[in-house]
């Protein structure tokens, strides 16, 4: 049983447990394995005097639990005061209806961690918050900062003690106090630089934040005359939401008793969103920028096919991110789909540590073959992407000897060659295997029959949006930002 005693749900509540990490989709990840990308985080908000707030939020967690699984937090106020829980551990572990019944009020927020960046500890689980004079402010952050050292330095904090989130909260705390959330945002968001979109509040208001960049998504809905804020939309599907619209990169949304009204504080916006939003990072059944997810998922898988034919028997995907690709992949080769893999759903954060034979063994954990879908067969595996190449290895390992006469393994992605500074835990640069090996040599190094990656133009072309509107840095080197931090 999970080593875990909790506290009273007050400010602050919550507790320590001993868990260990899984990644996107549930997989265990590098905690277990060393290996994967790791998520960004999961930011959500309700307005509305008439709902509960908490289990709406609730809900909205579980339908972003693939956006970070280390800790989950919700905020509630009920006018006169703030209430904030949080835990390590899943949603669904984190909190429970007697949890939810103490949180009583008409707004709240809540966050999925993944860390990015700080220790996977209980201060480090958001909503952050502070006191303000007779009123609280908490927030939940999606993103990472690039400028955490000049922040620290203009609040004269040492930068270790605060997660970049903490940083945003105790500035934006400071320049609160006084004064109002339009002035208080206008002077000291612009002093953000990187990744955040934000859920923030006070007793009575809602407010959301994209940065200028617009990195990672927030979208607006409606749900029984009350409004929601959402990372994705699948948090408002799962709660009967409408959805309204996207914020926009440099869009601040105030929601109160008197409407919602909407401000832009930041000289300089171009839209630049992370373009593995679209490759791995979202759900499926997401929208964005009106595309939908698995739609755009299909199509790299279609242009796959075209710029890296296989002649094989059968299309295998690595579930279950790489289901779509692998379904467009078929479709346009016009080779059979078949599931040779089954992985584990069931894994959650009390999974109990492998033993070190196991962990060597470790895709084994997540993913298991059926044998008869693969034995005597020429395969095409087909995955989003790879990052340091050891569990890929181990995978294509289990492939073969489950019988598979050859396997070429297609990627629908480029290759990751670049650290990300926006909110996605890739490791060092030295770490991804496509910084330091050519597609020969990574094929080499797998020990596939053939390798193939999705080009940059391809990926863009899939999303059906402007491809000036992305991120592509990891890919292509070009940052959009000025960063700081050692690549
Ligand atoms: S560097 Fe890569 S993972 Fe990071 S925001 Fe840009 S596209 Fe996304």
């Amino acid at each position: 049983m999970m080593a875990t005693s909790y506290t009273p749900a007050v400010i602050g509540g919550g507790s320590m447990s001993d868990i260990n990490g899984l990644d996107h989709m549930g997989r265990p990840s590098d905690a277990v394995f060393g290996e994967e990308i790791g998520e960004s985080c999961g930011v959500f908000g309700v307005f509305g005097p008439d709902l509960d707030v908490a289990r709406l939020t609730y809900f909205g967690l579980f339908a972003l639990q693939h956006r970070g699984q280390e800790s989950a937090g919700i905020a509630v106020s009920d006018g006169a005061g703030v209430t904030v829980y949080k835990d390590l551990g899943l949603v669904a572990q984190v909190f429970d209806e007697q949890r939810l019944a103490g949180l009583d009020g008409h707004l709240a927020i809540g966050h999925n961690r993944y860390s990015t960046t700080g220790s996977g500890s209980w201060e480090n689980a958001q909503p952050s918050y502070r006191a303000i004079g007779d009123r609280t402010i908490a927030l939940s952050h999606n993103g990472n900062l690039s400028n955490t050292s000049a922040l620290a330095e203009q609040l004269g904090v040492l930068q270790e003690t605060l997660s970049d989130s903490e940083l945003m909260t105790e500035a934006i705390g400071r320049e609160l106090d006084g004064t109002d959330w339009e002035r208080a945002l206008a002077r000291v968001l612009p002093t953000f630089e990187g990744a955040f979109s934000l859920t923030i509040m006070d007793n009575d208001h809602l407010i959301g934040v994209r940065d200028p960049l617009g990195f990672r998504p927030l979208v607006l809905g409606r749900v029984d005359g009350g409004m929601v804020l959402s990372s994705e939309t699948c948090g408002l599907d799962i709660i009967g939401a409408d959805f309204i619209r996207e914020i926009a990169p440099g869009e601040v949304i105030i929601i109160d008793e008197d409407g919602v009204r909407s401000i832009h504080p930041f000289t300089n916006v171009k839209q630049r969103t992370c373009v593995f939003e679209f490759v791995y990072f979202s759900r499926p059944d997401s929208t964005m920028s009106g595309q939908s997810i698995h739609a755009a998922r299909r199509r790299m898988g279609e242009r796959l096919a075209v710029e890296h034919p296989a002649d094989v028997d059968v299309v295998v995907p690595v579930p279950e991110s790489g289901i779509p690709a692998a379904q467009g992949f078929a479709a346009a080769a016009r080779v059979p789909y078949v599931d040779g893999l089954v992985k584990n759903r069931y894994i959650g954060r009390t999974f109990i540590s492998p033993t070190q034979q196991m962990r060597d063994q470790g895709v084994r954990m997540k993913l298991n073959p059926i044998t008869q879908e693969l034995e005597g067969k020429r395969v095409v595996l087909v995955d989003d992407s790879i990052v340091r190449g050891s569990t890929t290895r181990q995978l294509i390992s289990m492939v073969k000897k489950a019988g598979a006469n050859e396997v070429h393994l297609r990627i629908s992605s480029p290759p990751y060659q670049w650290p990300c500074f926006y909110g996605m835990d890739t490791g060092r640069r030295e770490e991804l295997i496509a910084s330091r090996m050519t597609v020969d040599e990574i094929a080499d190094f797998l020990e596939v029959d053939s390798l193939g990656y999705l080009s940059l133009d391809g990926l863009l072309a899939a999303t059906a949006i402007d491809p000036n509107r992305f991120c592509t840095a990891c890919l292509s080197g070009d940052y959009p930002t000025a960063i700081s931090v050692s690549r």
